[in-house]
């Protein structure tokens, strides 16, 4: 499948989320977000933009979508609060910028931009994170008002979002961004804002963006291993499926992978029960569908 932007809402149980309201599928609203998402990454590389500026622009959309974990829908920690995670990443000079631990902040997918940008380091934690955010003058959100994750309760499996981007000069770029897993203990870090194992760009190889296990996900550097699959001749639906399949046989884990290589061409696989995703395709055409494991 060729694409010019992939987005995903998540590898996760997805069904049975207690507290959902009656009728409001939670997969479907991940659907029409994923949707939302990609349609806002192409619109930026139809006018000429970079492949970056749209995975940032997608995965902020997702951040915004209360039904996913990453931003406003974010999973709260043992102690009940929000802290969460973000990367993004240039495939064309592998700029990278991350955040981790972060609690008051709408989208920090923006944020992990501006420590690429603005900053000579590559991540930045927790109360480190929330004074370079003074210091920038980046808007600041109160996370404590924000409504629990319909799947919080359940403590069903985490639901990431990622982006990954070709733009039309052929350059490729990922962003992830979570709330991380359910319950986890505060200052707990996933694999999501660190490089080659929540995601990786590479204009040589891949964009990939993971989500799932990340403890097992970070034993693996998951990303960086489908990129240097591909970049050893691997096709790229190849080579997530065979990340996934470690993933299980290796560390009995569970996640899922979406990627692009340098001729756009799209991999997904999971082995989750659903992992919901949406693509520009040709001519921008985007369209939606659930992968399953
Ligand atoms: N990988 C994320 C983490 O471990 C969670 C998820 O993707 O569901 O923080």
């Amino acid at each position: 499948m060729k694409a010019s932007i992939v987005v995903h809402g998540g590898a996760g149980g997805w069904a049975g989320q207690a507290g959902q309201p009656a009728g409001d599928d939670p997969l479907r609203r991940a659907l029409a977000a994923c949707e939302e998402a990609a349609r806002a990454g192409e619109a930026i590389m139809a006018r000429g933009g970079s492949a970056l500026d749209a995975v940032e622009a997608a995965v902020r959309v997702l951040e915004d979508e209360p039904s996913l974990n990453a931003g406003r829908g974010s999973f709260r920690n043992l102690a009940g609060e929000v802290e969460m995670d973000a990367l993004i990443m240039d495939g064309a000079t592998l700029a990278l910028g991350a955040v981790a631990i972060v609690r008051d902040v709408c989208n920090p997918v923006s944020l992990a931009r501006r420590v690429m940008t603005d900053t000579p380091h590559t991540l930045l934690a927790a109360e480190g994170a929330a004074r370079f955010a003074d210091a920038i003058g980046f808007p600041r959100c109160d996370t404590r008002m924000w409504p629990l994750h319909p799947a919080d309760a359940a403590r069903a499996a985490g639901d990431t979002v990622g982006a990954v981007a070709r733009d039309r000069a052929g350059n490729l770029a990922v962003a992830v961004s979570t709330g991380g897993i359910p319950r986890k203990m505060p200052g707990r870090i996933g694999d999501s804002p660190l490089a080659g194992c929540g995601g990786y760009a590479d204009n040589a190889s891949a964009a990939v963006a993971a989500t799932g296990d990340g403890e097992a996900l970070m034993k693996l550097v998951a990303s960086k291993r489908v990129c240097d699959d591909i970049a050893r001749g691997a096709s790229v639906q190849a080579a997530c499926e065979a990340t996934v399949a470690l993933l299980a046989q290796r560390l009995g884990a569970s996640g899922g992978l979406i990627a692009l290589d340098r001729a756009g061409e799209a991999g997904i696989a999971c082995n989750t029960p659903a992992m919901p995703y949406a693509w520009a395709g040709e001519h921008g055409v985007v369209r939606s569908a659930v992968r399953t494991g």
